[in-house]
C-alpha cells in the first residue's frame, strides 16, 4: 500500500474542525460546551462515514474502532483531544485526533486488512480549563481517577461534568481496551522550531510539583513603621521568588520553577503587607533530580519565612512524577522518522498529555511537530502543513507496523 497520508485531506479536516467554536481569531471548545459537542458530532460523523464502530465510555471519551483480523488482540490506539482552552489555536489536540482519522481513511481507501484493530480516540477534558483536573478523560480511562469524582467536578457556575455529559449526549457506558497508544501533538514549545528540526521523538513527560503557600507577618502603617520593625510578607515572597530562580539554575538539567500567582494582603498601597499568598510550580524530567528539587523548594520556602521572621502555611497540591515511555515504542517512532528521512531529536515533553496516563496501561509514545515560535494556547498557535503531514506519516508507519504485527 501507499505508506503516506493524504496531506490535503488531513489539512482540510483540521481547518474544518478549526472553524468549530470559532470566536474572532481564536477557538473556544472548552470541555463539554456546545462547540465541544459540535466538534464531537463532526468527528463521530467522520468515523461513521468510514464504517467505524463508535464507542463512548462513562467519562465521554470517544473511540472509533476499525476491527482487525485478530479480534482477540486489543487495538492500536491513536488519539489526543478535541477540547481546547478559550481563545485557542487550531492544532493543539485536534492534530492527533484527525491524524488518526486520516490513517483510518487511508487504510479503508487502500482496502488494507490489519491483524490488530486500529482505533482513533478523543479524550474528554484534556485541557482542564473548565473542569479540573486536566487530562480527566485519560485519568479515568486508566484508573488514575474514579469516575464518580470526575463526574462531580464542577465549573465556575457550579455545573458538573456529569450534567454536561448528559446534556450534550456523551454520557456513555461502552467498554474499551487499548493495546498500544500513540499520540501526535504540536510541541507547544520553541525547541524544534528554533533548532530547525522536523520531528520530536518524545521519550517521556517531565515531572510537575505544585504548592500553595502563604506567608504571614504583620500589616502596619507604611509611613510610621520603620523598616527594621516590619514583618513584610510580600517582601519575603518576592525574596523567595528570586531565590527559587537561583535554586533552579543551580540544580540545572532543565529544571524550571515558576511563582505564577502572588497576592499580597491587604493589597493596599499604604499598608505593609501582612500576608502573601503564592503558588510554586517546579518541573524536572530526571526522576532523582525531581525528588531532590522538590525537597529544595520546600526547604527554601521554609528558610525564607524564618529569615523574615514570618509564619507560613504550605500545601503541596500536585506531585506528578516524571513519566518515561516504553523503550520499544520510542525506538519504533525514531526508526520510522529516520525511514522517512526527517530531521529529529529525542526529547521529553514539558507539558502534560493524555499519553502520560495511557503509558500506565499499554506501551505508549508521542510524536511532536514544531510550533512556530513555540506559541500555543493562543490564536497565534501555528504549525506548517508540511510539518503536520510529516508527523502524520511517522504515525501512519508506526501504526502499520504495530497493527500488522510485523
Ligand atoms: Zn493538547
Amino acid at each position: 500500500m501507499k505508506q503516506l497520508v493524504d496531506g490535503d485531506r488531513l489539512w482540510s479536516s483540521l481547518m474544518e474542525m478549526g472553524q468549530v467554536g470559532r470566536e474572532g481569531d481564536g477557538v473556544n471548545r472548552l470541555a463539554l460546551n456546545d462547540a465541544n459537542k459540535q466538534g464531537r458530532e463532526l468527528f463521530t460523523g467522520w468515523l461513521r462515514d468510514e464504517g467505524l464502530e463508535v464507542r463512548v465510555d462513562r467519562i465521554g471519551n470517544i473511540f472509533g474502532v476499525r476491527e482487525g483480523a485478530d479480534q482477540g488482540e486489543p487495538p492500536v490506539v491513536v488519539g489526543s483531544h478535541l477540547d481546547t482552552v478559550s481563545e485557542a489555536g487550531v492544532f493543539d489536540g485536534a492534530l492527533g485526533v484527525l491524524s488518526g482519522l486520516e490513517i483510518v481513511r487511508l487504510l479503508n481507501q487502500e482496502d488494507v486488512e490489519t491483524r490488530r484493530g486500529v482505533a482513533v480516540a478523543a479524550f474528554t477534558n484534556e485541557e482542564g480549563a473548565r473542569f479540573q483536573p486536566d487530562m480527566m478523560g485519560s485519568m479515568v480511562f486508566t484508573g488514575q481517577l474514579d469516575v464518580e469524582t470526575a463526574w462531580a467536578a464542577s465549573d465556575d457556575d457550579g455545573v458538573t461534568v456529569k450534567d454536561e455529559l448528559q446534556r450534550i449526549g456523551y454520557l456513555g457506558k461502552d467498554e474499551f481496551n487499548a493495546g498500544h497508544y500513540l499520540e501526535l501533538h504540536v510541541e507547544q514549545g520553541p525547541v524544534l522550531h528554533s533548532e530547525g528540526l522536523e520531528v520530536g521523538v518524545v521519550e517521556g513527560v517531565q515531572g510537575m510539583a505544585w504548592w500553595d503557600g502563604e506567608y504571614k507577618g504583620e500589616a502596619n502603617h507604611a509611613g510610621t513603621t520603620p523598616l527594621h520593625l516590619r514583618r513584610d510578607a510580600l517582601l519575603a515572597a518576592a525574596d523567595l521568588c528570586c531565590r527559587l530562580r537561583e535554586k533552579a539554575e543551580e540544580l540545572g538539567h532543565g529544571s524550571v520553577v515558576t511563582m505564577g500567582r502572588l497576592h499580597p494582603k491587604p493589597d493596599i498601597r499604604n499598608v505593609v503587607p501582612g500576608g502573601a499568598f503564592f503558588t510554586v510550580d517546579f518541573r524536572q524530567y530526571e526522576r532523582a533530580l525531581y525528588e531532590v528539587g522538590q525537597k529544595q523548594v520546600v526547604k527554601l520556602i521554609e528558610e525564607t519565612s524564618e529569615r523574615h521572621g514570618l509564619e507560613r502555611h504550605l500545601v503541596q497540591t500536585v506531585d506528578a512524577k516524571p513519566v518515561r515511555f516504553d523503550r520499544g515504542m520510542v525506538e519504533l517512532v525514531e526508526r520510522k522518522t529516520k525511514e522517512l528521512g526527517l530531521s529529529y531529536k529525542v526529547m521529553h515533553s514539558g507539558a502534560g498529555h493524555d499519553a502520560q496516563f495511557m503509558s500506565h496501561v499499554c506501551p505508549t509514545a508521542m510524536i511532536f511537530v514544531p510550533s512556530i515560535g513555540g506559541r500555543s494556547h493562543c490564536p497565534e498557535e501555528r504549525t506548517l502543513k508540511a510539518d503536520c503531514v510529516n508527523g502524520a506519516n511517522v504515525l501512519l508507519r508506526c501504526v502499520l507496523e504495530l497493527s500488522s504485527g510485523v
